[in-house]
């Protein structure tokens, strides 16, 4: 399955840090690619920099984008189908079943509260539970559920750097090729 991220909004110098996050969540538990609308282009370099070290150059991709309507309408418009995470969803829980047989799904986030046409141009509006919380935590776990789990063993193709894993201290082993 295909997952795509669309964040929209962003509160200028105070979310800078959120962004990225939402960025580095998105590639690093599975999703192909991150929508964005209103952020610093800086944010394309400072993934570049860890795809070049950490891999997965082609596995991920960010666009920054002005008109959200034309990305969800399009993505629709090619048989992809549209999950808005909000607290007034429906519990994950309840249809995870159905959505892990979709092919394609673009999922949004907000940075704070999403326009309200979006609550119906989306197919699933889904809760991450019904209490407020934050876009990251709700990404995660919905990139996590909906991948099984499984993305947390991906392998990151052209790393320079790979993390050996310990028990205690930290090991990181150069790619002589970067395999
Ligand atoms: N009260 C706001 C609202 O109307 O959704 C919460 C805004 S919250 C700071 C920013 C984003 O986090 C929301 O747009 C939504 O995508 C996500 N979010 C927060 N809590 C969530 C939850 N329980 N389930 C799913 N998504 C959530």
């Amino acid at each position: 399955m295909k997952v795509s991220v669309l964040r929209i909004g962003h509160r200028l110098v105070r979310d800078d840090r959120i962004t990225t996050h939402a960025a580095l969540v998105s590639r690093a538990l599975g999703s192909d690619k991150i929508y964005m609308t209103e952020v610093d282009h800086s944010i394309n370099e400072t993934l570049e920099e860890i795809a070049k070290r950490w891999g997965g150059k082609y596995d991920f991709a960010i666009e920054i984008i002005e008109d959200w309507r034309k990305v969800i309408k399009d993505w629709k418009k090619e048989g992809g189908k549209v999950v808005l995470l909000t607290m007034y969803g429906i519990n994950i829980d309840d249809r995870i079943n159905q959505l892990r047989k979709e092919d394609r799904v673009l999922v949004i986030i907000g940075a704070e509260k999403v326009p309200r046409e979006i609550y119906d141009l989306a197919d699933y509006n889904i809760a991450i539970g019904n209490q407020p919380h934050s876009e990251i935590a709700a990404l995660a776990i919905f990139l996590d559920r909906i991948f099984s789990g499984k993305e947390l063993k991906k392998d990151f193709r052209g790393a320079k750097l790979k993390i050996i894993p310990m028990v205690k201290g930290k090991m990181v082993k150069e790619m002589e090729n970067n395999v």
